[in-house]
């Protein structure tokens, strides 16, 4: 029995959800550390969600900082299947404006600093990961953002930066040439971890800046960024709220068998130490040894 199935991940200005019944608050620690903050359960729309604020309430943790591991894999703890992930981006696009909506369909990864996969220690899975994103649910968020009245753009090339600095110029107009849409920097290595750990993942952009390409819109800065978001988080929520009134009950996308085939490493050689720390992500995979 889990104790929620839907996962919200809250990036930049949304660090709450107000409108969550019959709170509980969850202190978890993982083998990875301490998530972001506690994770806070709670009933919307007649199903029970976890929301963990990715910066930690009050923004205390940067892009480079954000416990991804221990993130995805207390929200796993919980039972959480589905993610559904706010980011704050810049946009490469005339036509992709501030306050815009995007659903991203694509990543490129330019981090430098971040651990990026659950696998490690003895053991080595390479999951699938062209289509960075879960085909359900992003169909499900456009409906869902569509809904609220935003001009919503659904697909998007997102590409992801160590920051915390923005982009210089140079790398501004370099991304442009390279056809991304959208530039933030925590959707990774957060969807390659949902992946790995067979939830669903989509993300639910929020254009908040031109970036610095834009000859007339000048640099960005955080102010703009903020002042953008505060409007931004109400209209989240009613996507969340839209999106959980139609999510199906069960999942007909191939995340939650990932890890299918992508685990190379035979069982019999796995460090006991390892299997016993991914359990509860490849427990059905890699099973104990026969209890006598
Ligand atoms: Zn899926």
């Amino acid at each position: 029995m889990s104790d929620a199935e839907i996962g919200i991940i809250g990036g930049s200005g949304l660090y709450q959800m107000a409108d969550l019944a019959d709170v509980e608050e969850r202190e978890i620690d993982t083998p990875y550390g301490p998530p972001s903050d506690s994770i806070v359960l709670g009933t919307l729309e007649g199903q029970r969600v976890a929301f963990l604020p990715r910066h930690g309430r009050g923004h205390r943790i940067s892009p480079t900082e954000v416990p991804y591991r221990a993130n995805i894999y207390a929200l796993k703890l919980l039972g959480v299947e589905r993610l559904v992930s706010i980011n704050a981006v810049g946009s490469f696009r005339e036509d992709m404006a501030p306050m815009d909506i995007v659903i991203p369909d694509q990543l490129v990864d330019r981090t430098v600093h971040r651990v990026n996969t659950f696998f490690q220690d003895g053991i080595v899975a390479h999951i699938g990961f062209a289509q960075p994103f879960c085909p359900e649910m992003r169909a499900l968020a456009c409906g869902a953002a569509m809904s609220t009245g935003a001009t919503v753009h659904g697909r998007g090339t997102h590409i992801v930066i160590e920051g915390p600095q923005f982009s210089t110029l140079a790398e501004s107009v370099m991304y442009r040439s390279w056809g991304a849409d959208i530039i933030g920097m925590t959707s990774l290595p957060e969807a390659r971890l949902a992946r790995e750990a067979e939830q669903c993942y989509v993300s639910v952009a929020f254009v908040t800046d031109y970036d610095c390409w834009h000859p007339t819109h000048g640099s960005v800065t955080t102010d703009m960024i903020l002042s953008c978001l505060l409007k931004g988080a109400e209209t989240a929520r009613s996507i969340v709220r839209n999106l959980l009134c139609n999510l199906p009950a069960g999942r007909s996308c191939g995340c939650g068998s990932a890890l299918g085939d992508a685990i190379v490493t035979p069982a019999h050689l796995v460090p006991e130490a390892t299997r016993l720390k991914l359990e509860p992500i490849t427990g059905r995979y890699l099973p104990g040894p026969p209890q006598w």
